[in-house]
């Protein structure tokens, strides 16, 4: 049987990081069985639906290098891919379950079922379900007669098709990540299958596009195990049980102090992105950060994501995605959740712009440089990125430190030239400056030469020049070697910003 998997977001917002590493742990499995990976946008609750949340997502992918076999756009067998465009399929199988016995029409209004939920609750602090007790006494197919029933469709009442949960009955699934896995079915409340719209609601749509689509292995959050009795009931009742995937409930993705589930407030409060790209929210236009626009690589976001929740035992951490598609496993995948480290998520990107070569670095670089206004030629800024990467982290620190290669730094730490200042030292910074203009060859090598015969005929300590000399190329006190920055910014630049700055 070839294996099929499936991705199955709902169009709501931004993509959160726990959702690419469903992605990943998804493509990797695919990939590594020969088989399918889908792409299948869950977007039946019209209410919570976000307009470009879809193509966001496919962007998010795409970015990643997570790209599906099968998808609305791309298409596939399975042709819709998009849970709204399937409407009419569903109906059918709520009402293979309603007669079955399986499900009910239910028509309360949803002041009568708040009324029940007050009037039958057990405390004051929780509120009843519409469960095997509660179903007894609201108005549905089971506590009414078929004549009634009939009657009330016939009429055009709304109504919604609920599941029959069983009473006292052990449900029990097989998990890949956490073995077996029991629920108390009456602890589940009769979920609402099919909507007064038509449309399924989650529960019902994801079982039957699964059977439908033939998915082999449904990897997704632990905040969907609650309702997998659900689905393995549906599953059944459908007479589908030995189609039924093989689930893999993924842990959460906790927040650093492993405090609960991290959520995109976490990430607003700490300063750190939880959504893989920017996200626009279309009705405020509220901004929330990406790791993208954050400047993080791809393939170093994708490494990061597949170490929350996973590791293949002997240590290693870096991992290129073929790598990962050979020495993944879905059963090394641990039960518990995975606190989130945006020191470590900074890390992995350090890690991989070492290990970029310089031309592919100057491309990713590049936009970052370009949102300061300049545009640098493609030859310096490759060099600029190989002598500047081992300081960079994220992709903006191209631009943190490298600035002053492309345009005349502004001095921010003047000071540290003017304090010790002495007639000495402007008699040498003017003489080499002078002297420089008329070498020869302009490497990093003779530039040092001609500074350290300067500074013996000048009679000083090289010490007491070489940070005012970076002050003046730089404008602060960072960068690489001082002369190899000299030799690329030229000795044009170099002339004059020394003696920009010694005032000759
Ligand atoms: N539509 C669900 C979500 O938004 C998918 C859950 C599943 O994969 O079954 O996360």
């Amino acid at each position: 049987m070839k294996v099929r998997v499936r991705f199955a977001p709902s169009p709501t917002g931004g993509l959160h990081l726990g959702g690419v590493r469903t992605v990943l742990y998804n493509y990797l499995f695919a990939r590594a069985n020969g088989g399918d990976f889908v792409l299948r946008i869950e977007d039946t609750d019209q209410s919570r639906y976000v307009a470009g949340a879809e193509q966001y997502i496919m962007d998010c992918l795409a970015w990643c290098g997570l790209q599906p076999d099968e998808s609305p756009v791309k298409g596939g067998p399975f042709v819709p891919y998009r849970q709204s465009e399937r409407k009419s399929m569903y109906l059918q199988y709520a009402q293979q379950l309603v007669a079955a016995g399986k499900a009910y029409y239910a028509f309360d209004t949803p002041e009568e079922i708040e009324q029940m939920r007050k009037e039958h609750r057990k405390d004051e602090h929780s509120h009843a379900q519409y469960d095997s007790v509660t179903r007894l006494v609201m108005r549905n197919s089971l506590t009414l007669t078929a004549a009634e029933t009939e009657q009330l469709i016939a009429n055009g009442t709304p109504y919604v098709i609920r599941i029959k949960m069983p009473e006292h009955t052990t449900i029990t699934l097989t998990d890949m990540i956490r073995g077996e896995v029991s629920f108390d079915s009456s602890l589940v409340d009769d979920k609402v299958l099919l909507k007064a719209d038509g449309m399924p609601t989650y529960h019902l749509a994801v079982v039957v596009d699964d059977y439908l689509m033939q998915i082999t292995h449904a990897f997704r959050g632990e905040e969907w195990l609650p309702s997998a009795p659900v689905h393995v009931l549906l599953w059944e009742y459908l007479g589908w049980k030995e189609k039924m995937p093989l689930w893999a409930h993924l842990p959460l993705i906790l927040k650093p102090d492993g405090n609960g589930k991290l959520s995109k407030r976490d990430g607003d409060r700490l300063g750190f992105p939880v959504f893989a790209m920017n996200w626009t929210d279309p009705k405020t236009n509220e901004v929330t950060k990406g790791f993208r626009e954050m400047g993080f690589m791809p393939q170093a976001f994708v490494n990061m994501l597949a170490m929350l929740g996973w590791n293949d035992g002997t240590g290693q951490e870096l991992f290129s995605l073929e790598e990962l598609v050979s020495k993944f496993s879905i059963e090394r995948v641990h039960k518990g959740g995975a606190k989130f480290d945006f020191e470590k998520a900074k890390w992995f990107n350090h890690q991989y712009i070492q290990h970029t070569d310089d031309a592919t670095l100057a491309k990713l670089a590049r936009p970052f440089i370009e949102a300061n206004g300049v545009s640098p030629d493609e030859e310096l800024l490759i060099k600029v990125v190989g002598l500047i990467k081992d300081r960079c982290t994220l992709l903006p620190d191209f631009w943190a430190q490298g600035h002053f290669f492309f345009a005349t730094p502004e001095i921010t730490e003047k000071a540290v030239i003017t304090e010790k200042w002495n007639e000495q030292k402007q008699t040498f910074f003017t003489g080499w400056a002078d002297a420089l203009a008329t070498l020869a060859t302009w490497t990093a090598e003779d530039i040092e030469a001609s500074f350290n015969d300067h500074v013996a005929q000048a009679g000083i300590k090289k010490g007491e020049v070489m940070l005012p000399c970076r002050i003046m190329l730089v404008g602060g006190k960072y960068g690489p070697g001082v002369f190899a920055i000299a030799k690329l910014i030229g000795m044009e630049e170099t002339v004059k910003r020394i003696k920009g700055a010694i005032g000759s």
